[in-house]
């Protein structure tokens, strides 16, 4: 539970039981409901004891993980834990329908406009707007967590491998020899991104892929990076010890594409990761941020038996000796965003098909809103709390942890945590692999 002092400046955080103690006997009150922050009113930061926490961040293209915890000597004890959802791939599609709608404006009867200034001109360091709101929904996170703990310092992983770990694996004896270690893992990660996640000769994704010496060992292949590439169970095997200039005697393009893939410079194949920086100069620019690979993450994983979710990959990111505390609890942080502007709704060609209401609150609630439902009788007896879905009717619907609830009367409802553009829930760490 996070902790504020009476002026709002963050203190160490407390285990719910604690704030609960605190809030019955009047020395907190409840400064927000979700995530659960408590403010003291008998305290100062000036007269306490905070440690300070630091953050893990993991991000990724559908969910990033982000995870708060103590760092003492190396050792990593979870307090908090949170997975946002993106919706990257809503905007995208809203995009290009709106973009849609525009191509068939300007092909319709119209008179001739003359073209205007050329604005199709992009700012250096523009991202996709699905991208972008990747970056700062993120890094608004980032600034809450701040608001309500004491965060010294920020972890991100913002490459996929440590390419100077790969070039040190180069000089090392081999791959196979390196297996459970650092650069084994960096290599591992490097290759995945060089041959995109498919196996060089089949192109067969989303399978097991093992390392595949391109010239076989046993032929006086070596075990540098330049000679290795990914195959599934069933290639490798099929091209066992044969030469590749054999195995892929009928298949010549291939053959020519695979030798220049493999000889393709380390610095071309480090795939240029534009979110990755702009999410590390947004942080930087907050916080002090240190920077990680994946490779590394997986490794520090691996190392202490953990399962792969968001939020522990976020608590492995960076240098660390132990992991000696997992939260039970990770608070899911869907971006719904704030609805839209537009108050028709259109068909296919774009035109106005129906009529919203010109105002969005009804009965007190607008969609979005955090709301807990207590049902005294009927069919949806019981109750419900999660994000309510607002009718003019004054039947909601409320989307639970499980299930969407219709038709529940505005006169069960009561308002906990009002819409700020994001849909919580709470999943158990252990059941998330
Ligand atoms: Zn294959």
């Amino acid at each position: 539970m996070f902790v504020l002092d009476k002026h709002g400046h963050p203190l160490q955080s407390c285990a719910a039981a604690r704030a609960r103690k605190l809030l019955k006997m009047g020395r907190a009150v409840v400064h927000r409901h979700t995530p659960f922050v408590i403010r003291l009113k008998d305290r100062t930061a000036a007269d306490s004891e905070i440690d300070g926490v630091e953050l893990g961040v993991d991000p990724g293209s559908r969910h990033t993980g982000i995870s708060v915890f103590t760092a003492q000597a190396g050792e990593r004890r979870a307090r908090f834990a949170i997975q946002l959802d993106h919706r990257g791939a809503s905007i995208r599609t809203k995009m290009q329908q709106r973009a849609a709608y525009r191509r068939g404006r300007r092909s319709r009867n119209l008179r001739y406009r003359a073209p205007r200034f050329s604005n199709r001109t992009r700012p250096s360091g523009w991202l996709a707007p699905s991208l972008r709101h990747r970056v700062v929904t993120t890094a608004s996170w980032v600034d809450r967590l701040a608001r309500w703990s004491p965060v010294r310092a920020v972890h991100v992983e913002r490459v996929a491998f440590d390419t100077h770990a790969v070039s040190a694996g180069r000089s090392l004896q081999g791959v196979e020899h390196q297996r459970g270690t650092l650069a084994g893992y960096e290599v591992r990660e490097y290759l995945l991104a060089k041959w995109k996640r498919r196996c060089a000769y089949c192109g067969a994704a989303g399978v097991p892929l093992n390392i595949d010496h391109i010239h076989p060992r046993s032929r006086g292949g070596t075990d540098r990076v330049d000679n290795l590439t990914l195959a599934c169970v069933s290639c490798n095997q099929t091209k066992g010890n044969q030469p590749i200039e054999d195995y892929l005697a009928r298949k010549p393009n291939l053959l020519a594409k695979i030798l220049a893939q493999a000889k393709a410079p380390l610095r071309d194949a480090a795939a240029v990761q534009t979110t990755g920086w702009a999410l590390w100069r947004e942080l930087n620019a907050r916080l002090p941020t240190h920077v990680a690979s994946g490779g590394r993450t997986k490794w520090n994983r691996t190392r202490m038996g953990l399962p792969k979710t968001h939020t522990l990959d976020a608590l492995a990111v960076g240098k660390l000796d132990s992991i000696t505390a997992t939260v039970s609890a990770v608070l899911v942080i869907g971006c719904t965003g704030r609805g839209t502007h537009a108050r028709t709704r259109t068909d296919k060609h774009g035109f106005p098909r129906l009529r919203l209401p010109r105002h969005k609150r009804f009965f007190g609630y607008a969609t979005g809103d955090l709301v807990t439902a207590v049902v005294p009788t009927g069919k949806r007896q019981g109750t419900h709390t999660g994000r309510v879905a607002v009718r003019a009717t004054g039947m909601f619907n409320i989307t639970t942890a499980h299930a969407t609830v219709q038709g529940i009367s505005h006169r069960h409802v009561r308002l906990l945590q009002r819409a700020d553009g994001y849909a919580y829930t709470f999943q158990e760490e252990s059941s998330r692999l």
